[in-house]
């Protein structure tokens, strides 16, 4: 499931390729014909994410929210320019590791990283997982233009150069500015919209007055912004935190230092694209964490496996039918 740092991503996609520019709009499925009609041929004004919520601003005050939920995705195709601060000074595509060294781009096995599709993994994907230099590599292959459709496209949206296609998401609809408010106002802070100190009081005093599980409230997003399956096992490993301590129960500066690990991971996930949670790698390990998700996870999808602190078994839990990894030593 795509997590904030992929709708930050798909923004920033959106904002470089696709705003300022005039969109023909359809739905190819025509599950969303209606609302597909009313933004073909607008001017697209601007894009926001907030958390899992992405926000398409047309002309006239036509907004579009989506929100992609276990199954969606985003696939760009045609001309794709990448986000600026994902790209390094020489015009290649670049990554910082956490050392402050840039390297170059390091594609994810599954696709996690790829910059034509972003959303949740599916089977068309397993050509970019192939590629190995980066921007255009896709376009290049492109013969038809505008691209065949190809499966459920809830919503086609194409400029002169770019097509962006979305597929299974849990929300597609036309909302006036003041429902856009409505919608933003009722989620907890993004560390990439709020200011963060005001965030951290906000995401602190919610928490230390709940007594619901720390697991479950990172994981609500009213309380805190973009945080999915992921990053709530991995923050509570790096805080070495027990999921089922009651929000109220977490020490003030344990609530504080959530926060700041998701400034930090959150930033990290939107330069890279992956949910890369592990400090101080050194080059050869960081490529190889780049490289498969099971290399750069301190317990997620490691049921069984030993912790790599304490060598004690990964435990496996439903939490609110979620699944929750966590070491029962590390995490007392
Ligand atoms: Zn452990």
């Amino acid at each position: 499931m795509p997590e904030g740092h992929s709708v930050h991503r798909i923004a920033r996609q959106f904002d470089r390729n696709i705003v300022g520019r005039r969109v023909g709009a359809s739905s190819p499925q025509g599950r969303f014909a209606e609302g597909a009609a009313v933004l073909d041929g607008r001017e697209a004004i601007e894009a926001r994410a907030v958390g899992k919520q992405m926000f398409l601003a047309f002309e006239d005050d036509v907004w579009l929210r989506v929100h992609l939920g276990m199954y969606g995705a985003w696939d760009f195709a045609g001309e794709i320019a990448a986000d600026p601060t994902i790209a390094s000074a020489n015009g290649r595509m670049g990554q910082t590791n956490q050392r402050g060294t840039q390297l170059d781009v390091v594609f994810d096995s599954a696709g996690e990283n790829s910059l034509s599709s972003i959303g949740a993994p599916r089977r068309s994907r397993v050509r970019m997982s192939e590629q190995t230099t980066g921007l255009g590599d896709d376009a290049t292959d492109t013969a038809e233009w505008p691209p065949p459709v190809v499966g459920q496209v809830r919503l086609r949206l194409l400029t002169d150069v770019t097509c962006a296609d979305l597929r299974g998401p849990t929300a597609c609809r036309l909302q006036t500015p003041d429902e856009v408010q409505e919608t933003i106002a009722k989620l907890g802070p993004d560390p990439l919209v709020d200011d963060s100190t005001t965030g951290e009081e906000r995401f602190t005093s919610v928490v230390r007055r709940k007594p619901t599980p720390i697991g479950l409230l990172l994981m609500d997003q009213s309380v805190v912004s973009g945080i999915g399956n992921v990053y709530r096992a991995e923050m509570l490993f790096r805080a070495r935190l027990n999921p089922h301590t009651p929000g109220r129960e977490v020490s003030d500066e344990t609530v504080r230092g959530l926060w700041r690990d998701w400034v930090r991971l959150l930033a990290i996930g939107v330069e890279t694209g992956q949910m890369m949670t592990m400090d101080d790698l050194d080059p050869e390990a960081w490529r190889r964490a780049m490289a498969h998700r099971d290399d750069r996870h301190w317990v997620y999808h490691r049921a069984g496996l030993p912790c790599r602190v304490c060598g004690t078994a990964i435990v496996l839990e439903e939490m609110a039918s979620r699944k929750l990894y966590w070491c029962p030593n590390c995490q007392r």
